[in-house]
């Protein structure tokens, strides 16, 4: 296993649409080492959340700390989500906002306004279907991760620039927020 190198805002591979993993791609050793590596590189810069085009992989794949019940994220020694061609109905219209961040643009956090609740589709790493209902916390990171697959990043859905904010005037006055 090892820690992937991540791809920065401006990187084309960000802006670019992953594509689907047939269930067979699966069974592929160098799919499931890529799998663990990306859980690697999440745990190793401390992140909720890893799509694949972070890490240069144009695959629908996203791995996240995260529990469909939890509104923390999962310890380290937990076992992160790994979701396969994940796809995402909103199950209600109502939108909430908060605090993001990314790994792809570091020390930047800004209110992104997401789908309270959502229905989450695809596959496990064994190809088996996954199907969850996720509320707040957990389907922020799931729309997040999702719209990685789609080359956009939470800029794109902020509804203005005014949040901003580097890390330490986060915990010096938004942190409560
Ligand atoms: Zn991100």
């Amino acid at each position: 296993m090892s820690i992937l190198k991540v791809a920065r805002m401006g990187h084309p591979v960000l802006r670019t649409r992953a594509r689907e993993l047939e269930r067979a791609e699966l069974k592929d050793a160098a799919v499931q080492a890529l799998i663990d590596d990306m859980i690697d590189t999440m745990h190793e810069y401390h992140g909720v959340g890893l799509a694949a085009p972070q890490i240069h992989s144009g695959l629908r794949i996203f791995v996240a700390a995260i529990a469909p019940e939890d509104e923390e994220p999962l310890p380290p020694d937990a076992a992160p989500l790994v979701f396969i061609n994940p796809v995402i109905t909103p199950v209600v219209s109502e939108l909430v906002e908060d605090w993001e961040g990314c790994l792809s643009i570091p020390d930047i956090r800004g209110r992104v306004p997401r789908a309270r609740e959502i229905r989450l589709r695809g596959l496990n790493r064994d190809g088996e279907r996954l199907d969850m209902m996720l509320r707040d916390f957990p389907a922020r990171v799931a729309q997040h991760e999702t719209d990685h697959l789609d080359g956009i990043l939470f800029f794109d859905r902020m509804r203005t620039f005014e949040s901003l904010t580097f890390p330490d005037e986060y915990s010096r006055y938004h942190a409560k927020d």
